[in-house]
């Protein structure tokens, strides 16, 4: 029988993270705006044969999903081997996702899911290249485009396009995106502006909530909620009243925290276990493998991390600090 990973909070864990690298060729200015990141030193990432001796450990402890991200993953040379590696670890593991900006796609994405990945998810802030380029700092609109079209073509379906939506920037856009989910048969995820920017210029003002996101879209398009499995889902999902295609996400951590129902954990680039998005610690898996330590021992450590996992996360309290390191760092 299968140990399952359990919080101290009765949550099971089965959700887990990864991040490649905490590289990226864009420079989301919620994300990363001030020009070079610390980049962790080489030597200190998780090789991917790291990533895959620790990932099967974290199935056979019940993790069924699994997505990589970052940094942009799609920088990391090797990403279709660890996807290959990865995908050996199914049945046990049900779903392998991606989260990538989309520069990389138009030539890879096929090899992407011939290396066995089973969904994808595509970040796109504006569908008006002036306002991409002002919230990305690259002007690419056409090639995540061309992205999304190569991801559909190659098969990496249903395709999730994740959109931030930040006051004064692109709230303006809700109803286009979800023009475009009707018209691509994409599923739409309106995301919250969260306090994980390196800026540190996160300010509540900026947080067009999801009920604000809701009530435009359902204004234009009638919704009409899915009756989905919420469980540890951290979207509202609704498909459209009149039947078209498409799906709309809406993610709101800030307004409507969904923490009782959180199932995830996390692995940074540098091998560091974060129970939270917004925890203050972290706890070193890399030296525990590196270390030597056995199977059982790291076992043993992995769900004495989990035992650590926070209640919820504190953005709304007065006395709230933004973890150190940012999004880019962490992993979305
Ligand atoms: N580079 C890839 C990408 O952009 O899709 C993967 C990593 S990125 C950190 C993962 C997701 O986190 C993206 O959809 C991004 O828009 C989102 N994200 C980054 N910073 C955020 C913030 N401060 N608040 C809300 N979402 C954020
Ligand atoms: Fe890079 Fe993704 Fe962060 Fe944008 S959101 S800077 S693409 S990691």
């Amino acid at each position: 029988m299968t140990t399952l990973l359990k919080d101290s909070y009765g949550r099971v864990i089965r959700d887990l993270r990864v991040s490649l690298t905490d590289r990226c060729n864009f420079r989301c200015f919620y994300c990363l705006p001030h020009g070079e990141p610390p980049i962790a030193p080489k030597e200190q990432m998780l090789s991917y044969e790291e990533i895959e001796y620790v990932a099967e450990i974290f199935v056979s402890l019940g993790i069924e999903k699994i997505r990589l991200t970052g940094g942009e993953p799609m920088m990391r040379r090797d990403i279709e081997t660890i996807i290959r590696k990865l995908s050996a670890l199914k049945p046990g593991l049900h779903d392998l996702a991606l989260t990538t900006n989309g520069y990389f796609l138009p030539g890879r994405a096929e090899g992407l899911k011939e290396a066995g990945l089973d969904r994808i998810t595509i970040s796109i802030d504006s569908l008006k290249p002036e306002v991409f380029k002002s919230m990305t700092g690259v002007d690419v609109l056409d090639r995540v485009l061309e992205g999304i079209e190569a991801a559909q073509r190659a098969g990496l379906t249903p395709i999730k396009i994740n959109a931030v939506i930040v006051r004064g920037h692109n709230e303006d856009e809700v109803v286009d995106f979800a023009a475009f989910a009707r018209e691509h048969d994409v599923s739409m995820r309106f995301i919250e502006f969260m306090p994980l920017d390196s800026g540190h210029d996160w300010s509540r003002a900026d947080v067009f909530s999801g009920r604000e996101m809701f009530e435009r879209i359902n204004e234009r398009f009638p919704l009409a909620p899915l009756k989905v499995r919420r469980g540890s889902e951290t979207s509202a999902r609704y498909g459209f009243a009149d039947g078209a295609p498409g799906e709309i996400g809406i993610i709101a951590p800030v307004t409507q925290a969904f923490c009782g129902a959180c199932s995830r954990i996390r692995l940074t680039a540098d091998g560091q276990i974060r129970t939270c998005l917004f925890s203050t610690v972290e706890h070193s898996l890399r030296d525990v493998v590196r270390g030597g330590a056995t199977r059982t021992e790291i076992i043993e450590y992995i769900q004495s991390v989990v035992l650590k996992k926070e209640p919820r996360h504190y953005i709304n309290d007065p006395e709230f600090m933004q973890p150190a390191r940012t999004m880019s760092f962490i992993g979305g």
